[in-house]
């Protein structure tokens, strides 16, 4: 029997970090061996798991892989660990900026890394249709409308600038718009509009294990790979 993959999961305290904990116990072939909070967490141990600060980075067990759903501000100190250990990293984090999406780029010579704006099957699939739908109307209008809860901070979403970028063939021009309100975990809608009618092609994500399950399974088939970067869909099986 192999050993099971050691996973770090940094944004640990956040939203998407409590499912990924929660769901990595269901997850085969992996155990979490350390979770990272941005503040000295409110209990070192939780379930079991230690958990660590952004400013103990030294005190982090060994680990395979690191999952990371936190804030850009957190992004640079888990990558430069990741390579420092020679471990994959996933990350889901959006809003990141030009250059840290060059250091991801630069990190995947030494390391696998993958990162992806959605891990939905759903939305892996919604592209697909997208960039079907630019090829098959040229000239009609593109709009993306996403829709989340009030505490999301960048805007337009990940997934949004993603599904605008494979409709964006024929160098049509994309349209986005966003609303932030309530408890609402993630609605993306692309809209393709011609002479007299439109074309609507929508995604709602329920809750945040689709999420959470997705960066699960990447991150255990991540390691052992050649350092390269990687796309969900080049892991799904
Ligand atoms: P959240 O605000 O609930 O949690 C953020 C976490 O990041 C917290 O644990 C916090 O302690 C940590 N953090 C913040 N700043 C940090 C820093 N400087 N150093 C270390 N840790 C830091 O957010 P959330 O809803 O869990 O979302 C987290 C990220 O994941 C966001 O960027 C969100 O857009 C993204 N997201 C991506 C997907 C996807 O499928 N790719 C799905 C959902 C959310």
């Amino acid at each position: 029997m192999t050993d099971p993959v050691r996973l770090l999961i940094h944004g640990a305290s956040g939203r998407m970090g409590q499912a990924l904990l929660r769901l990595s116990a269901a997850q085969p072939g992996c155990q979490v061996v350390a979770g990272m909070t941005h503040r000295a967490p409110a209990q070192r141990v939780v379930d079991g798991v230690p958990f660590f600060s952004a400013s103990e980075l030294s005190g982090i067990p060994a680990f395979d892989a690191a999952i990371d759903f936190s804030l850009p501000e957190g992004f640079d100190p888990i990558l430069a660990l990741c390579v420092t250990r020679g471990a994959a990293m996933v990350s889901g984090t959006t809003g990141l900026s030009t250059a840290q999406r060059d250091a991801l780029a630069a990190a995947a010579a030494s390391i696998p890394v993958l990162w992806a704006s959605n891990f939905s099957l759903g939305v892996a699939v919604l592209a697909e249709l997208v960039e079907r739908a630019a090829a098959a109307l040229p000239g009609w209008d593109c709009d993306v409308i996403e829709v989340h809860h009030s505490g999301k901070k960048d805007a337009p979403s990940g997934t949004a600038l993603t599904l605008g970028e494979a409709a964006a063939a024929l160098d049509r021009p994309v349209h986005y718009a966003s609303i932030r309100a309530g408890d609402i975990v993630g609605e993306h809608s692309v809209q393709f509009t011609g002479p007299g009618e439109r074309l609507e092609l929508v995604h709602r994500a329920g809750n945040r294990d689709i999420f959470a399950r997705g960066a699960l399974h990447t991150a255990v088939r991540l390691v052992g790979k050649a350092p390269a970067a990687y796309r969900v869909r080049d892991l799904l099986d």
